[in-house]
């Protein structure tokens, strides 16, 4: 055979590198929506609306009433690796923020056109700039604007032909949208929410801040959902074994749906735990005689040593310490609750 020569190595360009991080950051418009709100949550916002134009890819648009951003914190502001949240990396052991590492706003420039409009208290006017690749177009305009930050996410993969593509082809992510939106109006019930497609008169999430954890899933799932609702709670002080509290919300024997609604915060962060929602899953046909599938909002909180945020780039799956007898636990606390309850029903039946 002719002996072949192996292909050069180089160094990628760091546009090259940017642009491909930033896709993996954000996936799809409901990534960066993610991202927009938690930072928006992050920056102690009392009210958050997004506005929406076909599916994300056309328009993004976050506002906020939070606590804005420093003028002389925006030439850096969509710069890789900027935050006001974690300066070493022992913080992550106990940050309490949703972001840390300074990528969301960055990744946004790498694939869209993003501006920034913010007012800081006691300011007389605002700022607007325009980000591409991670710095500004130009120098802040002064402007008129109302407490809080606004940013817009244009043209969402305007440079990536082929995920664009595919996006334009699947038109769910408005679906995707909402329904993560409905996710942070039932667990941060002091804040205001609203999500509607741009231009919509209606909203299709809307609350308003209350003390109430049942009204904010009834606002968000509907009368039929909060109905058949029952409270829930399991915790665990043994250090040796496992520490841990649970607080949440579990569907009754008279609840009917086709499909498991499972909205999970574990120290506050929205995360999906496959094995806990088969887990309950696996309850809920054991003990209930309908197949009937569950809703479940539940909130646990640990030592914030015991959950590692930062397994995956989007942030979505966590890894717990003591996994298994976490889930055991509530699963045992689910079945006797369930049990109690359907005991309950059939006796009422009977009589
Ligand atoms: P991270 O959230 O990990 O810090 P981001 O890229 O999401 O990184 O945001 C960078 C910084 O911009 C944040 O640390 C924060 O200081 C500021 N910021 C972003 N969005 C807002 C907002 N809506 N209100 C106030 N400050 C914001
Ligand atoms: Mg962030």
């Amino acid at each position: 055979p002719i002996p072949r020569e192996p292909p050069k190595i180089h160094r990628l360009d760091e546009s090259v590198v940017n642009r491909i991080a930033a896709g993996e950051v954000i996936q799809r418009p409901v990534s960066a929506i993610k991202e927009l709100v938690e930072n928006s949550i992050d920056a102690k916002s009392s009210s958050i609306s997004v506005a929406i134009k076909d599916g994300g890819l056309k328009l993004i648009q976050v506002s906020d009433d939070g606590h804005g951003i420093r003028y002389e914190d925006l030439p850096i502001l969509c710069e890789r690796h900027t935050t006001s949240k974690l300066s070493a990396f022992e913080d992550l052991r106990c940050i309490k923020s949703m972001g840390f590492r300074g990528e969301a706003l960055a990744s946004m420039t790498y694939v869209g056109h993003v501006t920034v409009t913010t007012i800081t208290e006691g300011e007389l006017h605002g700022y607007r700039v325009s980000y591409r690749d991670g710095v500004m177009e130009h120098e802040p305009k002064a402007c008129a604007a109302v407490k809080g930050t606004q940013i817009m996410v244009e043209n969402l993969f305007y440079n990536m032909a082929a995920r664009r593509k595919t996006l334009q082809n699947s038109a769910d992510d408005y679906s995707k949208i909402v329904d993560l939106m409905s996710r942070f109006a039932v667990h941060h019930i002091n804040i205001s929410f609203s999500c509607r497609k741009h231009g919509a008169m209606r909203a299709d999430v809307h609350t308003t801040a209350t003390s109430s954890r049942l009204d904010a899933i009834r606002s968000v799932y509907g009368v039929s959902v909060a109905r058949n609702l029952m409270e829930i709670e399991a915790s665990d002080n043994d250090p040796s074994s496992s520490l841990f509290e649970m607080k949440g919300f579990i569907s009754n024997a008279d609840y009917a749906a086709k499909k498991i609604t499972m909205v999970l915060f574990i120290n506050d962060r929205l995360v999906e735990c496959s094995a806990l929602k088969r887990a309950i899953e696996i309850v809920y046909a054991a003990t209930l005689p309908k197949a009937s599938k569950p809703f479940v909002y539940m909130t646990i909180a640990l030592p914030s040593e015991n959950v590692d945020v930062n397994v995956h780039p989007t942030k979505r799956e966590v890894s717990l310490l003591n996994q298994e007898v976490i889930i055991e636990k509530i699963q045992s606390v689910i079945e006797s609750r369930l049990r109690s309850s359907n005991d309950a029903r059939t006796f009422q039946e009977q009589t």
